[in-house]
């Protein structure tokens, strides 16, 4: 790493060179897992193996829990504007030492360093802002019945917090879940996804670096039944917050909450953009690009149903399979998007293609993996567009979590909310119209935690809520102050400044 950014900033110089073997991160230490069991980690652009990843299980937990437990009273007990300092500390360091966290996301999951970057600039803007809540840490003072008494409300911590990830963007996954939950006065065990260990390692050395004390961030790799589960079931962590699946996140909600443990669940989506008949066609088209296709359209906001009006449809069909075919796959800056994150997930997507097809329903283009030059042994789907899908088939109601996008053709804005609602997701929707009336008809109907108009239907901010409706999560939000109710729970405070009143 260039010293030149520790001499700059004030920050220090931390070796974030890939290892051959990604340990775990326990009471401040790299800690080999207790039984010495390692797995491989794949680059998804070449099928090589990049290291080998500690394969943790129960007694790993355990540990990892027992520190937490150990640290968090002490951290909890500093205010919570120190707290906030020392995350705006590990943001700074995560600024400084951004480009190597971009090429470590980029190793581990394919997509290019510009996207990578990115991912790190929403990483950090979320470190920044979660810091500076610990100056507008409110709650509420209040009116009270009896003379002499003053009502208020504060925030405690709950304890050891279990956080569980997803692949997609690894590192933004990590600073959604720690930031907020860290600041509340938790301590941290974190299982990041089997497919992308190297950030959350990375990221665990950068808190070493700030001067996060020993136990309050740990980190646990391995797979979900073997180190996920245990977390989960793990009686002295008091809150499992969950990105990932719905299938994982209904058995967490479930052995979770039979232990009473508090659980936030951020789950899939099958998001809709609904194009209307006076939508800028252009501009329509390239963000139904953006939503299906960036990221390979591994993105839980991903816009995988693009709803169009029948005046415009065939227009909008023709424009949007040039502009696909104008695409570029790859992991170069230059491309659009690159692999998707492993073989199972890729050959999942193509037999549901296989099988949409036996039902009728056309490819326009893709549909296939992508091979020769740049693409062998990588886990590469050209992007697909599928037309002919009727609302209740696998290809409507499933999420594929790749870049695969499904037409759909309707009348009215009726048929098209009445489509957009027609899932059993909630997570985003995008309506793209000149109208406000259609706009503000369709914020209104649909039914989604997030709706964007004349946008993509991805892209969150760090100070706004983020999450879903229906399957797509248990009504809890990420991000903005509401991550810090996932967090924290409320004390009410009764203070009676006379007594002789009473
Ligand atoms: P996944 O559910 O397979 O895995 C997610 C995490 O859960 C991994 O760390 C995995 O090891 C762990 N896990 C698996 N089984 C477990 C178990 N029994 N107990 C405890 N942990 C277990 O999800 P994925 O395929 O890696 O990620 C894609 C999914 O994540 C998609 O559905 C996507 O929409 C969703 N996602 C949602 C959001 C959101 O904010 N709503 C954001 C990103 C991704």
């Amino acid at each position: 790493m260039d010293s030149r950014y520790g001499d700059q900033l004030g920050v220090a110089v931390v070796d974030l060179t890939i290892p051959a073997r990604i340990p775990n991160f326990v009471a401040g230490k790299e800690t080999p897992p207790a039984r010495e069991t390692w797995f491989p980690k794949f680059d998804p652009a070449t099928g090589r193996v990049v290291a080998e990843v500690a394969r943790s299980q129960r007694d790993d937990v355990t540990a990892a829990v027992c520190a937490a437990q150990r640290a968090q009273p002490g951290w909890a007990s500093t205010t919570v504007v120190r707290r906030g300092e020392t995350l705006r500390a590990l943001t700074l360091e995560l600024q400084a030492h951004q480009m190597e966290m971009a090429r470590i996301v980029a190793a581990e999951t394919g997509k290019s360093l510009k996207d990578a970057m990115a991912e790190c600039v929403g990483a950090i803007e979320m470190g920044f802002f979660v810091a500076s809540e610990g100056r507008r840490y409110y709650g509420r003072t209040t009116t009270s019945a009896i003379e002499h008494r003053v009502a208020m409300t504060v925030r405690q911590p709950l304890g050891v917090a279990g956080l569980i990830i997803a692949a997609n963007t690894p590192l933004a996954n990590v600073a959604w879940k720690v930031f907020p939950a860290l600041l509340c006065g938790n301590a941290v065990v974190l299982k990041p996804a089997e497919d992308t260990p190297l950030s959350a390692w990375a990221f665990a050395r950068l808190a070493a670096a700030a001067a996060v004390p020993a136990g309050v961030l740990n980190v646990v790799h391995g797979y979900g039944d073997e180190a996920g589960a245990p977390l989960v079931e793990c009686p002295d962590v008091a809150v499992v917050s969950f990105t990932g699946s719905c299938e994982v996140g209904r058995t967490i909600a479930r052995v979770a909450s039979g232990r009473l443990a508090k659980v936030c669940l951020e789950l899939g989506g099958k998001n809709p953009l609904v194009v209307c008949d006076d939508a800028d066609l252009e501009r329509a088209v390239e963000a139904a690009a953006l939503s299906g296709f960036s990221n390979a359209g591994q993105r839980c906001a991903a816009g995988s149903r693009v709803i169009v009006f029948d005046r415009v449809y065939e227009e909008f069909r023709e424009r949007l399979v040039q502009r696909v075919g104008r695409l570029r796959v790859g992991t170069a800056n230059g491309d659009d998007f690159g692999p998707v994150i492993n073989e199972m997930q890729l050959n999942g997507m193509l037999a549901a293609i296989e099988a949409a097809k036996t039902r009728g329903i056309r490819v326009l283009t893709g549909g296939h993996r992508l091979s020769g030059p740049g693409y062998d042994g990588g886990y590469f789907l050209a992007p697909t567009i599928l037309e002919g899908a009727g609302p209740d088939d696998a290809v409507s109601q499933t999420e594929l979590f790749g870049p695969i996008i499904a037409l759909y053709r309707v009348r009215t804005l009726d048929d098209a909310v009445q489509l957009a609602n027609q899932s059993p997701f909630g997570l985003t929707a995008a309506v793209w119209t000149r109208s406000i009336h259609r706009a503000m008809v369709f914020m209104e109907r649909v039914q989604a935690g997030v709706v964007s108009v004349n946008g993509p239907t991805y892209g969150s901010e760090p100070h706004l809520p983020f999450g879903g409706l229906k399957a797509s999560g248990n009504g809890l939000r990420e991000a903005g102050t509401e991550a810090l109710d996932v967090y924290s729970d409320w004390k009410t405070i009764y203070l009676n400044h006379d007594p002789q009143a009473l």
